[in-house]
């Protein structure tokens, strides 16, 4: 998620005039002192043990319900027991005013149409395993009623597999967010029963945060059919596996493999640009009066997928979609990302859609390859995404402009910090932060900070080295920031706890 686009008007002019100064240097040249990393390959993970979701849905875009059959294959790979299972029904939060996830100043902006509840209706849950079957105890739980707890009717073994089969209808309602319905697009991000993450804390149970993105999930494998009006086009995380007309409606599969989430967007007024990096499809969306900023977002997309492949490592999936929508910013999900149908007005600066495009495109690597709890330490994720940012500063314009991007995004954090009184501490659960400005400058910028501490004492070839390793290993997985620091220091053979602790727990 990006809250707010940090440059200025004034930034991108110093940007450019620095890129004049520099004198002969085109902006699309690459400064020959940075060194440009070997491509880390990054296989999807073929493991069998991933749980796997199968969802048949219809969408009624006139009533703005879907309605699903979902089997998950769920897999316990913890090594006790599990007497029941959790699933987040996140679209519950949007069931009250109250619960739904905005900010006071936001709510009016995403319900200007009126409040109207979403939530998620249950009409059945099934289990089997084997020849067994039975219709187990659930029920809901959590503030919004956003947890749902299904008893088993035995404990389901280390590595043993039980298969659940829910039947649901979703309303959608008018919110012009992650999840909720504009007048061109139906925006659904956190739409279906996913399953809770247990880790070495156990369940993780956590509310839907109006700070942050509050969620939490394992990589998954979806096969997902979608029917609707034929005039509707769907962008969706995963690839178009098979596309079919059936009188007046369209139903599309899609399909897709180690994936950490599934989100699609259904308009009935894209047009769409394509263009591909290496054999990734990238796709942008955008609306028919909005050519000009669409093909733009095209080859911001191709770019940052670039310059990450080469800084980080490979981007796994066959598919990136840049769809643009009703909504405040940005927002990743994987394969597919949101960003505000403002940023494709013309009457705006490119540069909104530009580092609103490259720091959701980063999240492909921090936070859908890479995952982390992103409700305890969403620094690996944001601080990340933000730093990212620098990178494609310093690919595309240089690294003076790269290091004066971070200078300027260092000074505007301390500055908020400062001004405001908060305590600046980048370690601690979105539960400890009042609202976007005490989280924005401690999550996103100070997390960047740390990584350019740690570049700054180890240099570019290591530093390069240390994001590769750490990409590579913990691809399709959850890192922790112990993790981190553990690479950090392994492949640059110095000690960082104190600088690590200094910068994520002091607030300095
Ligand atoms: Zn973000």
């Amino acid at each position: 998620m990006i809250r707010r686009v940090r440059l200025t008007g004034t930034l991108i002019v110093i940007i450019a005039v620095i890129v004049l100064i520099l004198g002969g240097c085109s902006a699309k040249q690459e400064n020959p002192n940075v060194p440009v990393p070997a491509v880390v390959s990054s296989p999807i993970a073929k493991e069998t043990d991933l749980n796997q979701y199968t969802i048949d849905a219809v969408l009624d875009t006139v009533n703005k319900v879907l309605s699903a059959e979902q089997q998950v294959v769920y897999v316990n790979n913890e090594d006790v027991g599990l007497s029941e299972l959790y699933f987040h029904i996140y679209a519950n939060a949007f069931g009250k005013q109250e619960t739904a996830p905005f900010l006071f100043d936001d709510f009016s902006r995403a319900y200007n149409r009126g409040f109207m509840p979403g939530y998620t209706e249950i009409e059945s849950i099934e289990l089997s395993k084997g020849q067994n079957r039975n219709t187990p105890e659930y029920s809901l739980q959590g503030e919004g009623d956003t947890i749902l707890r299904i008893k088993l009717p035995e404990p389901l073994k280390p590595k043993d597999s039980i298969n659940i089969l829910f039947r649901y209808r979703v309303i959608i309602p008018p919110a012009g967010d992650r999840f909720g319905y504009g007048d061109a697009n139906i925006n659904m991000g956190n739409w279906y029963p996913v399953a809770a993450v247990y880790d070495n804390e156990g369940w993780n149970l956590d509310k839907y945060y109006s700070v942050g993105d509050p969620f939490y999930s394992d990589v998954s494998d979806y096969v997902i059919n979608i029917r609707a009006p034929e005039e509707y086009s769907i962008a969706a995380s995963g690839y178009l596996s098979e596309e079919r007309a059936e009188g007046g409606n369209k139903s599309w599969k899609f399909r897709g493999s180690s994936m950490r989430d599934f989100a699609f967007i259904a308009g009935d007024s894209f047009l769409i640009a394509e263009g591909k990096v290496g054999d990734t499809v990238i796709k942008s969306y955008y609306y028919k009066d909005h050519e000009k900023r669409g093909k733009e977002a095209l080859e911001i997309g191709k770019r940052s997928i670039e310059i990450f492949n080469n800084a980080f490592g490979k981007y796994p999936y066959h598919t990136y979609s840049i769809v643009e929508t009703e909504f405040p910013s940005g927002m990743e999900y994987p394969g597919l990302v949101y960003i505000s149908s403002r940023y494709y007005d013309t009457a705006y600066s490119v540069d909104n859609l530009t580092y609103t495009t490259v720091h959701e495109t980063a999240h492909q690597w921090w936070y859908g390859v890479v995952g982390n709890d992103q409700i305890d330490e969403a620094w690996l994720d944001e601080g990340f995404a933000t730093y990212s940012e620098g990178v494609y500063t310093e690919k595309e314009y240089g690294k003076g402009n790269g290091d004066f991007y971070y200078e300027y995004l260092e000074e505007s954090a301390k500055e908020d910090i400062k001004s405001r009184a908060y305590d600046g501490v980048i370690l601690k659960p979105l539960s400890g932060y009042e609202n976007w400005d005490d989280y924005g400058p401690a999550v996103y910028t100070g997390g960047a900070m740390l990584l350019n501490e740690i570049r700054k004492q180890v240099g570019d070839q290591t530093f390069f080295k240390i994001m590769q390793t750490y990409y590579d290993e913990y691809s399709f997985k959850i890192a922790s920031t112990e993790d981190f620091l553990r690479i950090c220091e392994e492949v640059s053979s110095t000690e960082f706890d104190e600088l690590f602790q200094e910068h994520l727990s002091s607030g300095k």
